[in-house]
């Protein structure tokens, strides 16, 4: 099938990683302010099937070590086909790219991060050309509705950035869709098992309210899909009865969680970070954090390249809260979750989440209270764990409350902050030592003081942040 491609192609490359010190060329990634790739689906007579064009420098004209602004445009038609669609078809270029020997994809929509290695280039990867030919083969072979296809790779960047923008307007447009409809107006929530292959027990639940981690999929997305082929990776959940409405508690996900999880996910609370967290697998586009010290969640998204307020940087949290497992206080979301009125509402919602980048905090104004938007330190107001505290006490955040109502009247240390701290508490914690793998069942671990280091793990999880 790939004959003409110069090096291989199938699912054994997936999950590949390309070091820096073996990239010949990088594409999109933190560097660069401006990358995208999307799906539209066009009339059948807009496009030219097989079609692959490259507007800019091709691979061949990159500069070894260097990186490079990238659009990726995949433009589709079928009687079939509907927009609905465009999300979950976007989301397949992920997985086709990463069959490609040497061809590293990382994230998805605005956050594209694509390697290139030496040793494929070396090969004879030199051209966007062949990566385009891969994706139209793939999407024809796995999505027989995609009768027509045509692939746009843009390099050039005067060219990318209106591209971009136009792209932003699309995402927006589709996330905006499944806000004012509420998980009580709908009996069915979706499924995705898209990202097993990486994490094989994290199973995604995508309900009005609660949009995947990866913020590609939407429920009108997971609606479609499930629609045309609902054998597929993206499936539909009967919600059954609901167990607990604040905690989002359904029985029919339990049942679901548990039989594509095989057994290792069998409760799931969609709108807390604690108890039976929503799994994560590596491609959240942000992690919410607990901050044991002030009671509070601190919030970080993949593109924040500062340390946060914890002293850890994105890529160290994101090994922690990756895989798949369900980690307390370590909560893989996506942006339009963080615009759900059920976000976290267990854990507090808004009302509890207490630092995050300026920018990101800027994006979120029209959705998060009033009443506590001024309260919510950013970079520029709190480095360190004191400054935080300092912060919020100035700012009367609602956390500070909390500090009172936990300090016991007999405490020595009456310091806000300074009692002893839940620090994990969950059905199973496992633990690694002398060779061992030790599960603590339905564990608290509580602690005096907590210390922080940075380490560096000796693996790495899907879509975290150190190729
Ligand atoms: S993060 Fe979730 S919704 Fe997104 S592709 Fe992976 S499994 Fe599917």
């Amino acid at each position: 099938m790939f004959e003409n491609i110069p090096v291989e192609v199938g699912l054994v490359h997936e999950g590949e990683r390309v070091r820096k010190n073996d990239m010949q060329v990088e594409l999109g990634g933190p560097q660069e302010p401006v990358k995208f790739e999307i799906v539209r689906v066009r009339p059948a007579d807009a496009v030219e099937d097989g079609k692959i064009l490259i507007n800019g420098p091709d691979l061949s004209d990159m500069a070894e070590g260097k990186h490079y602004p990238l659009g990726i445009i995949v433009e589709i038609a079928g009687a079939r086909l509907e927009p609905d669609l465009e999300g979950v078809v976007e989301r397949r270029i992920h997985e086709y790219c990463n069959y490609i020997e040497g061809f590293m994809h990382l994230n998805q929509r605005y956050d594209i991060w694509i390697r290139l290695s030496k040793k494929a280039f070396k090969k004879g990867l030199a051209s966007l050309r062949f990566i385009g030919e891969v994706m139209v083969d793939l999407f024809r072979k796995e999505l027989p509705l995609i009768e027509k296809i045509q692939v746009t790779f843009i390099t050039d960047p005067a060219l990318v950035t209106p591209l971009y923008e136009e792209a932003m307007k699309t995402y927006e447009a589709r996330d905006a869709r499944a806000r004012g409809l509420s998980d009580d107006d709908v009996d069915v929530f979706y499924g995705c098992a898209l990202c097993q292959s990486f994490a094989p027990t994290h199973v995604c639940v995508i309900t009005p309210q609660r949009y995947a981690n990866c913020g590609a999929i939407s429920w009108f997305d997971g609606r479609a899909a499930a629609g045309v082929d609902p054998k597929g990776p993206i499936y539909a959940i009967e919600k059954g009865s609901c167990i607990d409405p604040e905690k989002g508690e359904y029985s029919g996900v339990n049942e679901s969680a548990k039989q594509r999880s095989m057994g290792e996910v069998s409760r799931v609370h969609l709108y807390s970070a604690f108890g039976y967290p929503h799994t994560s697998c590596g491609c959240f586009e942000g992690i919410a954090f607990y901050i044991p010290e002030v009671d509070g969640f601190g919030i970080v998204l993949r593109g924040f390249r500062d340390v946060t307020v914890n002293g850890l940087p994105f890529s160290t949290m994101a090994d922690s809260t990756a895989g798949g497992r369900q980690v307390d206080g370590f909560h893989g979301i996506s942006l339009e979750y963080m615009r759900s009125q059920k976000f976290m509402a267990a854990d507090g919602g808004y009302d509890r989440v207490v630092w995050m980048p300026q920018e990101t905090k800027e994006r979120l104004k029209s959705f998060i209270p009033e009443s506590v938007y001024g309260a919510i330190a950013t970079e520029q107001d709190a480095k360190t764990l004191e400054e935080l505290r300092s912060f919020l006490l100035s700012h009367n955040h609602p956390v500070t409350k909390r500090w009172e109502e936990d300090t016991p009247a007999d405490a020595g240390d009456t310091t806000p902050g300074r009692q002893e701290v839940s620090l994990f508490s969950g059905r199973d914690i496992p633990l690694n030592a002398g060779g061992f793998r030790i599960i603590l069942k339905n564990a608290r671990i509580t602690a005096e003081k907590v210390i922080i280091q940075p380490i560096r793990p000796g693996g790495e999880r899907h879509g975290t942040q150190k190729p």
